[in-house]
């Protein structure tokens, strides 16, 4: 047998130096992506120029109930924060009459003045004209409008569902699929349409899942999260409960003590958030994320692919590792949908699926999400995946290998009589 044959040490040498080799344009690559970490210390000097423009102290600054009672909505706050021409500041106020826009002031002090507009954090925040010219996307692609069989439910799978449980974020993602449900006034579902939507769960016995999401489910506050989890508690179906949420990434003074007490007394509780580049990943974002897995939530990501601040191999490739780092598990990569206003961040099918090829093998298996095109007229998720089964033979299989190796495979089935 050939796998028996003694194979000389030169050959394991041979291929850890080529392995050794092929990493190299990524590690000079890695170096040159600024982090949170990396950038640390010039966020904390915005934010202390920030905090005396507010004339508020550090621990107020860190009272998540002041940032986002001072979050960023109109241009003459944002044109004493941030050095904006007058035409940036008339496009705003432009796309401003038509979007929504807002972010509070922890989110906006991660912006770097000095690439101010090519910004991941300015892309993200800050509104761009490119929004009101969109000719291409429609408002709800998702058909989430006729997939709400009760009030604030979305239901979309057989033993799953969404409830929205609020319209309010910490900061309004211009890349949002849910812009025509922000509106202009911070709005929690009302307690009857909760009351009608926990009904609905505790009529449907095939229901073991159920999301919390809005907006920011984590923009509730601790006394109504805790009545909504226990309620959900009561429902014998009800196997486990989820919230998303985006608070670890663009306010994570939210994690207070006093949450993560509420949220541990009711595991099994998964989050997923929504990091998209590796300088949202600060001293601050993993101070958050360790104290909900210390209180034993198990924490993912739902990034979005987005064309000019994360499409690139590299960059999702570092993302995804800096995730690990504070304990978070890439789970899915969005490609963009066709929301209207958010045409300008979309990338094609194609790119999505290259970025994900230069993941697998070259990274740690956990650091590997999986990519999913939502189907029109809410169909549902849909797997978009590299192909590395070639062809199927009786007793044959051609594979691909990551590095792009194409072997062949024995798939022989014992069971069967093979000396035909
Ligand atoms: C995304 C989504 C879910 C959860 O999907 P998972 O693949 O299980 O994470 C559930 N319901 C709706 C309506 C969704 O859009």
């Amino acid at each position: 047998m050939p796998g028996d044959k003694k194979i000389p040490k030169e050959y394991a040498l041979k291929r850890a130096d080529e392995l050794k080799e092929s990493i190299k344009d990524y590690l000079a690559f890695s170096k040159t992506v600024r982090t949170g970490f990396t950038e640390w210390e010039k966020i904390k000097k915005r934010q202390e120029k920030i905090r005396s423009i507010y004339g508020v102290s550090e621990n107020k600054w860190r009272d998540w109930r002041w940032q986002i009672k001072n979050r960023i909505q109109d241009i003459d706050t944002v044109s004493r924060l941030l050095e904006l021409s007058s035409s940036k500041l008339e496009e705003i106020s432009l796309v401003g009459s038509k979007f929504r826009w807002g972010l509070v002031p922890y989110y906006l002090s991660l912006i770097d003045p000095e690439e101010m507009e090519k910004h991941p954090v300015f892309l993200q925040s800050i509104p761009s004209i490119q929004e009101y010219e969109d000719e291409h996307g429609v408002l709800d692609p998702m058909f989430e409008e006729f997939t709400s069989p009760a009030p604030a439910v979305t239901r979309r799978y057989p033993d799953r569902l969404i409830i929205n449980v609020t319209n309010q974020c910490a900061s309004y993602c211009r890349h949002c699929q849910r812009r025509r449900n922000i509106g202009e006034v911070d709005r929690h579902t009302s307690r009857d349409s909760l009351k009608a939507a926990l009904q609905y769960i505790a009529d449907n016995e095939e229901i073991r899942d159920v999301l919390l999401t809005g907006g920011d489910s984590l923009m509730l506050s601790d006394k109504t999260l805790d009545w909504i989890l226990t309620e959900l508690e009561q429902i014998p179906h009800v196997e486990m409960k989820r919230l998303g949420t985006r608070v670890p990434v663009t306010l994570p003074y939210r994690i207070t003590p006093e949450l993560c007490e509420v949220l541990n007394r009711h595991l099994p509780l998964y989050i997923n958030t929504h990091f998209n580049h590796p300088i949202e990943i600060t001293p601050d974002a993993r101070d958050a994320c360790f104290a909900l897995a210390r209180c034993g939530i198990n924490l993912g990501n739902q990034a979005v692919l987005l064309r000019g601040i994360n499409n690139h191999p590299f960059l999702m490739r570092k993302l995804n590792q800096e995730l690990l780092k504070i304990m978070v598990r890439p789970y899915y990569i969005f490609h963009a949908k066709g929301v209207k206003g958010t045409s300008h961040f979309r990338t094609r099918v194609e790119e999505g699926i290259e970025i994900m090829e230069k993941l697998r093998g070259y990274t740690s298996g956990l650091a590997i999400p999986t990519y999913i095109v939502n189907a029109p007229r809410g169909y549902g998720k849909t797997p978009m995946l590299a192909e590395y089964l070639v062809s199927m033979g009786a007793n044959k299989l051609l594979i691909r290998t990551w590095e792009n190796r194409i072997l062949e495979y024995d798939n022989v089935n014992y069971d069967e009589d093979i000396t035909l």
